[in-house]
């Protein structure tokens, strides 16, 4: 039986030096799961291959969903069978509106509603639930976004464009306390037996809001522990060097 998202022994290399060593995971529908570990674990680098980065070699190990290989996957087939990335356009591009460049995603996942008077209807519907102001919309993408309208616009994209499974990287040291809140509790509530997340954090803090079904440990381009929200308290309580023997001190 094939899994539903799927990561199997992926050993990625970036210019000649190992960094992923064999990780493998398994995410069925409708689960959170959260992949916690110290700086330069590998945490980031495992999303940017989910994402098909150019600068990532896989040398070994498959990534599948729904049954097709992620791996040969142009980046609109990704987005068209509901994968979504939180850092798919993480640059600034002055000149295109976040409305404009949102239908766009929108009509690729959604080919058969393509109504912009109707799509333009439900942004401002969610724009007012995350109480920011209308004229988001009309801002130009990323170009001068605080911290927490990073989060916020991520979360506008979330809700729009409805992922079957989000890999989100909260690699963001700048966020603070009401953003991570506010990114947590649309994913709580966007949980369903139809919506998928992977939430990637180096803190722990996020897990006060989050409510994750299964946690795992990287450390050193390996998952070295997987389980329930219980493994959150215990990094919280000793750090990672305190429970993991490779961890620097
Ligand atoms: P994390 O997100 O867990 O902090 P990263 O995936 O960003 O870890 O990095 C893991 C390791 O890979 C680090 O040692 C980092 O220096 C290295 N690395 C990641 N991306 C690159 C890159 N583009 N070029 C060179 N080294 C990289
Ligand atoms: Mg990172």
């Amino acid at each position: 039986m094939s899994e539903w998202f799927s990561v199997k022994d992926l050993h990625v290399s970036v210019e000649g030096k190992e960094i992923l060593k064999g990780v493998s995971l398994t995410i069925n529908q409708g689960e959170i799961h959260t992949i916690m570990g110290p700086n330069g674990s590998g945490k980031s680098t495992l999303s940017f291959v989910i994402m098909g980065h150019p600068k990532y070699t896989v040398t070994r190990g498959t990534i599948s969903f729904q049954g097709k290989n992620v791996l040969e996957m142009k980046s609109e087939e990704r987005s068209q069978l509901g994968l979504f990335l939180s850092f798919q356009y993480p640059f600034e591009i002055s000149g295109l509106k976040f409305s404009k460049f949102l239908f766009e995603a929108y009509k690729v996942r959604f080919p058969e509603k393509p109504n912009i008077l109707a799509f333009n209807k439900e942004l401002q519907a969610k724009i007012a639930e995350l109480e920011m102001k209308p004229e988001f919309a009309q801002r130009e993408l990323n170009v001068g976004y605080s911290g927490g309208e990073k989060k916020r616009s991520e979360i506008l994209q979330l809700l729009m464009l409805q992922p079957a499974l989000a890999i989100l990287d909260e690699t963001d040291s700048g966020l603070d306390v009401d953003s991570l809140k506010i990114v947590s509790e649309a994913i709580n509530k966007m949980k369903s037996p139809t919506f998928s997340a992977l939430v990637i954090t180096h803190y722990n803090r996020i897990l006060k809001y989050l409510q994750p079904d299964h946690v795992h440990i990287m450390v050193d381009g390996k998952i070295v522990e997987s389980g329930g929200k219980e493994l959150a308290e215990k990094i919280e309580a000793g750090g990672y060097a305190a429970q993991y023997a490779t961890v620097e001190k």
